[in-house]
């Protein structure tokens, strides 16, 4: 059978100082801290991994934080939201907590049928939490003030903002298997049916709007999931049929990655499950040591001292 993409496997953005970053996602938004390691082409600064208990694809949030980024600027040619799960009646909780927590929020409206709740974090980043049609069975990782009655389920939704969106809409039914769900205006659903969750990808189409500059809160990149090495080279040939311009397969640790610009300018990557968080330290334990790439261990001494220190997370 021919190998499909599984939804979407992680989403990276580009984050502010790392400490106020740690302190949002894993308490605020009560998600698991996974991983502290680096920027593999910058180990200067952190690269933190966000999700549910083990890191499953479709619940992973990264983020590179750079002390002293400047601004980025919603636009064109970028993912501009992204959209969690949670369940029916927990809009009200995120609210008040919102509130409470002076963070920038939206009253709650409806796009497809479904209520969400719109909130920018420390950086400016934009997030919808949303209630889907039929309740998302994904088990969430919980906090002792967020409990699996109001927690995030992992990655609803992804919305990209493009000036054009008939070429970026191809890769996505062509290369990738979706289809055109459901429509809005300028607002197009596509959806795969490979898997239950973390299947949607919005494209909203704005050629009025300025392009985006990608800096501190901004989506670096988005990426799609495979379920191993084989399908992960299926679909790097299929992009090259296709006259894009994949990279070759690289090693990022936790998985194995390719890379394209899609044609509306956002950058997306094609990520495999294997082989997963647990590869350097057991479950119990995930995000509690500095991890170093092996082509930059011999720089720890010199990385652990210049920093910024992280408490550790949070385990149940
Ligand atoms: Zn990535």
């Amino acid at each position: 059978m021919e190998p499909r993409i599984l939804g979407l496997h992680h989403v990276t953005a580009i984050a502010g100082q790392a400490r106020r970053n740690f302190d949002f996602y894993s308490q605020v938004l009560g998600l698991r801290f996974l991983k502290k390691t680096v920027n593999f082409d910058d180990p200067g600064t952190y690269h933190f991994y966000f999700g549910d208990e083990t890191g499953s694809a479709g619940t992973i949030l990264t983020f590179f934080p750079w002390e002293h980024i400047t601004p980025g600027r919603r636009g064109t040619g970028q993912a501009t939201e992204i959209g969690y799960a949670v369940p029916a009646g927990s809009l009200e909780f995120w609210l008040q907590r919102f509130e409470q927590r002076g963070i920038i929020y939206n009253k709650p409206a409806e796009k497809f049928g479904e209520q969400y709740l719109t909130f920018l974090d420390p950086d400016g980043l934009k997030f919808e939490l949303i209630v889907p049609k039929t309740a998302d069975p994904r088990t969430p990782w919980t906090t002792a003030d967020v409990g699996a009655d109001v927690a995030t389920r992992g990655f609803h939704t992804v919305t990209l903002t493009l000036a054009n969106i008939k070429a970026t809409a191809e890769v996505l039914t062509d290369v990738f298997g979706y289809r055109l769900a459901e429509q809005h205006v300028n607002r197009y659903r596509f959806a795969t049916d490979a898997v239950p969750t973390a299947n949607f990808i919005d494209l909203v189409e704005a050629p009025g709007e300025a392009r985006s500059v990608t800096a501190g809160g901004s989506v670096h990149h988005i990426a799609f999931r495979v379920p191993d090495d084989a399908a992960e080279l299926h679909f790097r040939q299929k992009l090259l049929a296709k006259g894009l311009q994949p990279t070759p397969q690289i090693d990022r640790d936790y998985f194995h990655s390719v890379y394209f610009r899609e044609p509306g300018g956002v950058l997306f990557e094609i990520a495999t499950d294997n082989p997963g968080f647990t590869v350097d330290e057991p479950l119990a334990e995930l995000g509690t040591g500095l991890k170093l790439p092996k082509q930059h261990e011999h720089l720890r001494a010199q990385l652990e001292a210049h920093l910024p220190p992280i408490p550790a997370p949070l385990v149940r």
